[in-house]
């Protein structure tokens, strides 16, 4: 048997998650079986526990987005046992079993190599919380910004995304300002590298104009919602915002497109669930080599898979601190 956070629906459909040793057997299909030594707390995480947002598809389920540990078996040529693997996305912890657990069974394809550099904990520090702020740090490298472009917004700043956001992209040269709804976590923003706290309050409510002052020279949202709005008719000429989140709501109907049309702004799209295996691998890559190690410690709390069903319920009302690792065999 294996341990796992195990998500059930009862007849009147109310969900609950308990740990349970679970059969091996009962292991999904898949040509690699990991032993997994961390998982990790994403916004996603919480909607699969409490059985939000529609993700689930089918109980008993065992969440978890994320995993990092060590191959026990493998089927196919790229993978022999004793290798260090990193998965996160490709719908593994929402349609398919999570990292929750002990052990996890997957397809071969949905797995990277993890980097020399990394220990499988601050790969799960890192997460697709970090991946995803990777990828969007490089979407806006694309898009032509660069230290000297100007002051870059990231927002949700004291959340997972955020937090590794601001690190990257101050080791990276960037003046970042940081977008928060707490105020006592100012000065863990500033240690990760922040210059300015913005309060929440000051981008939160919708403006009814096209366009404001121009202030960022691009941004990174975890927020959406009227705030993406606010954070577009604030981005200076020419300048981009790579949207990554929902954490305010997915519509925005207090924007128009006239930022696009009279500032040239771009709006990029990151998606890192079903993200093709290179760019991956490169992300990973860019994160061994650009992340400051020592700051992504100072973000992260450690937990046992037992702790995760009360931190479901604090991540979707927006109140974990930076990231949540889950050390599974605690
Ligand atoms: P998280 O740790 O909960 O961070 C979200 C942060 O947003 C919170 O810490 C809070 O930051 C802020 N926030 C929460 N509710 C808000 C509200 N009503 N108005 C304004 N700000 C609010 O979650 P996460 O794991 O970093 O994920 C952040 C978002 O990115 C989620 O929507 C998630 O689904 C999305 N995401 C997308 C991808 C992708 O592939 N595109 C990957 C990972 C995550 P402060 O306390 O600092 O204000």
């Amino acid at each position: 048997t294996f341990r796992a956070l195990l998500v059930e629906k009862d007849a009147d459909g109310a969900v609950s998650a308990a740990m349970q040793d679970v059969e091996e057997a009962r292991l999904p299909e898949g040509d690699v079986t990991v032993a997994v030594d961390y998982s990790t707390l994403n916004y996603k995480d919480g909607l699969c526990m409490t059985g939000q947002g529609g993700l689930v598809r089918s109980y008993p389920h065992v969440p978890g987005v994320d995993f990092a540990g060590t191959v026990e078996a493998s089927d196919d040529p790229r993978y022999r046992p004793g290798d260090r693997v990193v998965l996160t996305g490709w719908r593994v912890g929402e349609v398919r079993w999570g990292g929750f657990a002990t052990r996890a069974r997957v397809k071969a394809d949905w797995l990277v190599p993890l980097p020399e550099q990394l220990s499988t904990r601050q790969a799960m520090a890192i997460g697709t919380a970090g991946l995803t702020a990777m990828l969007a740090v490089m979407a806006l490298e694309k898009a032509g910004l660069s230290p000297l472009s100007g002051e870059v917004l990231v927002t949700g700043a004291a959340g997972g995304v955020g937090s590794i956001a601001v690190a990257l992209l101050s080791r990276l040269g960037y003046t970042v300002a940081a977008v928060t709804g707490r105020p006592e976590a100012a000065s863990y923003l500033r240690d990760l590298g922040a210059e300015t706290i913005v309060a929440r309050e000051e981008l939160a409510e919708a403006s009814s104009k096209p366009l404001e002052s121009e202030r960022w020279a691009g941004g990174i949202d975890a927020v959406g919602g009227d705030m993406l709005a606010r954070v577009l008719k604030q981005t200076k000429y020419g300048g981009a915002v790579a949207a990554v989140g929902l954490a305010a709501g997915a519509a925005v109907p207090s924007f128009t497109v006239i930022p696009f049309l009279l500032r040239g702004v771009s709006l990029l799209g990151i998606d890192s669930v079903m993200r093709p295996y290179n760019e991956r691998v490169d992300a990973w890559n860019r994160i061994a080599a650009d992340l400051p190690m020592d700051k992504l410690e100072a973000m992260v709390a450690e937990y046992g898979l037992s702790d995760l069903p009360e931190l479901g319920r604090k991540i979707l009302a927006g109140q974990v601190k930076g990231r949540a690792v889950i050390d599974v065999n605690a």
